[in-house]
């Protein structure tokens, strides 16, 4: 080929020539750096470019472009998912919404906040917090995902136990759909009944409708801050018997966590914090005036369960404690390679589901740490395995397909907040019933009929 060979320019050259140039972005080393989530063995392709438009018109103007040439496009909040949902399709581009993090409103007397998908939950909550407010759902990635990104997935969090989850406060969206269309869905008024619940349908929706470029949440007045409670379990079982037990009392607790003896451990080798030896820990939250009264009912169920029970001193140790458990996933990130679960059962059924997954780790030879938002029957049981070892590397593969299928047989969900995503696309099928799915996949179809959006995610 000779030096002056005149290459012709690529599908995605000629679609995207109309776009402003600063938010094309082909380096491929920034561009990988935008392929994948925080998942793990989850498929990533490899995108040509990355887009990175700064308001809603060059949104709609990056997927009018990627529709007329029907080129696949991957949206991307912050990137913190963890079942692959935002990760790339070969040949296709990343719709990164990071530059559109501008809190637009604050609204006291409404009780509201408008921002743009780009904002990080953290500093939504911070900002709000400021005029005495707060928006509940708190993931434990609050510091690092987009409120975009939980729209999206319908994050929860440890509040959501009591205040419930993102769904729960989203009053009204903008939107842009995969032709490039802008619409706007629900109203920022208390009540509001004027048409199907497409804001509803487009929460959780893991952008395969359409990619969300502004949100308007409810808030609520900020509660005291909480008291804290420590429960350590000389066995998991017991501490899901107290689970239960707190749930069946209808305590308003504002958090129910649980770490098992691998993540406690985990996290004290990284915070130092003397968590102690225990087989299982229950961190338990009220933020309620009645707190003190709550916890105490709270102590004296964990103690039948056969717990010793602490409280934390102040408000300076109730925080820490927390921080201890957000940071469970990163301290058993050092343990090895990990694949993550997020299964969610009946709160009486956490019990079951412990038991399971204790005995999965012992018939397929691995570690799995538990962790998660008891309270609400959620769990992360974390398989710890060698990825270089085939047979760990299959092993790990068993124990989780086990975890999620011993999910739906106790009446549970294969995904209780990270989404189906990649991770567990080929599980939908087996949790929705068939006329659910040809409803969902109709659905799918008629706001992006030629599936442009978000390629290999969810059904
Ligand atoms: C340490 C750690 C702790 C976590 N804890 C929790 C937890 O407690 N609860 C919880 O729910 N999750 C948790 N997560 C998972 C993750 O943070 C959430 O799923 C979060 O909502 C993802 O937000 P993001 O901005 O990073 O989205 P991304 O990862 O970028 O994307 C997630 C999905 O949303 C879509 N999306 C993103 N932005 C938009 C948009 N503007 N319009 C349309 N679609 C969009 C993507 O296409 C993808 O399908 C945790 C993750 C980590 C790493």
């Amino acid at each position: 080929m000779t030096a002056n060979t005149v290459h012709p320019p690529s599908e995605f050259t000629c679609a995207t020539a109309d776009l402003p140039g600063e938010i094309v972005i082909t380096d491929p080393d920034i561009v990988a750096g935008y392929c994948r989530d925080e998942s793990r063995l989850t498929e990533a392709g490899t995108a040509v470019a990355v887009l990175a438009p700064r308001t809603t018109e060059e949104v709609s103007a990056c997927l009018r472009a990627c529709h007329a040439a029907s080129i696949p496009v991957s949206t991307r909040g912050a990137g913190s998912g963890l079942s692959g949902g935002s990760n790339a399709t070969d040949g296709g581009v990343v719709l990164s919404l990071h530059r559109m993090n501008t809190i637009l409103d604050i609204d006291p007397v409404e009780r509201l906040a408008v921002a743009q998908p780009g904002v990080i939950t953290g500093d939504l909550r911070a900002a709000v917090a400021e005029q005495g407010l707060l928006y509940p759902p708190d993931p434990g990635s609050v510091a690092m995902c987009s409120i975009g990104g939980n729209v999206a997935t319908n994050a929860g969090g440890m509040c959501c136990v009591k205040y419930g989850v993102t769904a729960d406060f989203v009053e009204a969206l903008e939107v842009v759909l995969a032709d490039g269309r802008v619409m706007r869905t629900g109203t920022s008024t208390v009540k509001g009944v004027a048409g199907y619940d497409i804001t509803g349908l487009f929460v959780g929706s893991e952008g395969t409708l359409g990619v969300v470029t502004e949100v308007t949440v409810r808030l609520v007045p900020a509660p005291a801050p909480a008291l804290t409670l420590a429960a350590s379990f000389a066995d998991l079982t017991s501490a899901g018997t107290a689970v239960a037990a707190i749930a069946a009392a209808g305590l308003p607790c504002s958090a129910v966590e649980i770490l098992d003896h691998t993540t406690l451990r985990a996290v004290d080798e990284v915070a130092k914090m003397g968590l102690g030896d225990a087989a299982a820990m229950l961190l338990v939250q009220a933020d309620s005036e009645d707190a003190d009264a709550i916890l105490a009912k709270v102590e004296a169920l964990c103690a039948a369960a056969g717990a010793e029970v602490g409280r934390a001193d102040d408000v300076e140790e109730s925080t820490m404690l927390m921080e201890a458990r957000r940071l469970a996933l990163p301290a058993l990130e050092r343990l090895g390679d990990w694949l993550l679960d997020d299964v969610c059962v009946p709160r009486a059924k956490v019990v079951d589901l412990i038991s399971t997954i204790e005995g999965i780790a012992v018939e397929v030879g691995l570690t799995i740490g538990v962790f998660g938002h008891a309270g609400d029957g959620n769990l992360h049981p974390t398989i710890i395995f060698d990825r270089s070892d085939a047979g760990s590397l299959a092993a790990a593969h068993t124990a989780f397909d086990k975890i999620t299928s011993a999910a739906l047989e106790l009446g549970g969900t294969i995904t209780g907040e990270h989404g189906v995503g990649r991770l567990k696309a080929g599980w939908l099928a087996r949790e929705l019933d068939p006329v659910n799915a040809d409803m969902q996949r109709a659905l799918r179809k008629l706001f992006d009929p030629q599936e442009i959006l978000n390629r290999g995610v969810a059904l």
